[in-house]
């Protein structure tokens, strides 16, 4: 079992309910258990502004899956809540479901890159995913998550919303 972080954003189509709807199909994912959710937060989006706030969260799994089958479990939950793949990067999304950590494992291929990127620059997912870790994580290349978390650029308009119903145990 490979203890995994994901991370959940959404902007369109009633955002709250995307992200209720990706949890419960995260938790009914094969050979996987969805362990905790964190709250759902309301971020400013990323990239073009002309775009409505995204609502984000992260949650943790834990799976028997490898990295690329989980990913492309993760596209299909994209794809099944109507995500529409444009050349427009970081455009309007109902759903976007990254992988955050994948254990300890490092990749960097042409499909998966993990620990993600850009996690640490993104307070609307540091701060979800602070919620699912004790204090001292320390990511598989390292870094420590309160390292992280100290240096992150401060998003003011960051707003911690509701703890979804759903929780799984
Ligand atoms: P960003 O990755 O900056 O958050 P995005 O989530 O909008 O942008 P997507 O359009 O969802 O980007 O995904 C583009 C590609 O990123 C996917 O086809 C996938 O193969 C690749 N990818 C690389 N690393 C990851 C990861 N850790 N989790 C999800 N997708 C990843
Ligand atoms: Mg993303
Ligand atoms: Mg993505």
């Amino acid at each position: 079992m490979e203890q995994v972080y994901i991370g959940l954003g959404s902007n369109l189509a009633e955002p709250v309910q995307q992200l209720d709807a990706a949890l419960s199909a995260l938790a009914q994912l094969p050979s996987t258990r969805l362990v905790a959710t964190s709250a759902y937060y309301s971020s400013a989006p990323l990239g073009p502004s002309d775009q409505p706030r995204y609502t984000n969260a992260a949650a943790h799994l834990e799976t028997d899956l490898m990295p690329h089958d989980l990913l492309d479990q993760l596209q299909a939950i994209e794809l099944n809540q109507g995500r529409q793949r444009k050349a427009e990067r970081w455009g309007p999304r109902t759903l976007d479901l990254d992988v955050l950590l994948f254990g300890q494992h490092i990749l960097d291929d042409e499909r998966l890159c993990v620990p993600h990127y850009h996690m640490h620059a993104r307070p609307f997912v540091l701060l979800p995913l602070a919620e699912l870790c004790p204090t001292d994580f320390i990511l598989a290349d390292g870094r420590k998550l309160a390292d992280l978390l100290q240096q992150c650029p401060i998003d003011t308009t960051l707003q911690r919303l509701h703890t979804p119903q759903l929780c799984s145990v």
